[in-house]
């Protein structure tokens, strides 16, 4: 069975610039470099991330690691409309006629 790369390092062994970063049966990358033939297995998880931390990912196999990017929203609510003056009261009642005279 032809397994896809994950992606390519340099072989640490023939110095080969294209080695491919495959998967093993435990889901651990290890390195196959089609120029000397020689694997590089990381076997373990610590290993694993920095293989792949270090490798150049084939994009094309990334599945659903999508990357959704969400702005905050701006602040669309208008200001509160500071100009517009409510209407002055008439001044009425008993102080209406104290105003008349003045
Ligand atoms: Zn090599």
């Amino acid at each position: 069975m032809k397994k896809t790369p994950l992606g390519h390092v340099t072989c640490p062994v023939c110095d080969f610039a294209d080695a491919q970063v495959k998967e093993d049966k435990n889901g651990h990358a290890y390195i196959h470099c089609s120029d000397c033939n020689a694997q590089t297995f990381t076997r373990n998880d610590f290993r694993n991330g920095k293989l792949r931390g270090r490798m150049r990912a084939v994009t094309v196999t990334v599945t659903d690691d999508t990357v959704t990017v969400t702005a905050p929203a701006p602040a669309t609510a208008p200001p509160p409309a500071a100009d517009k003056v409510p209407p002055v009261k008439k001044p009425g009642g008993w102080l209406q006629p104290l105003l008349a005279q003045g």
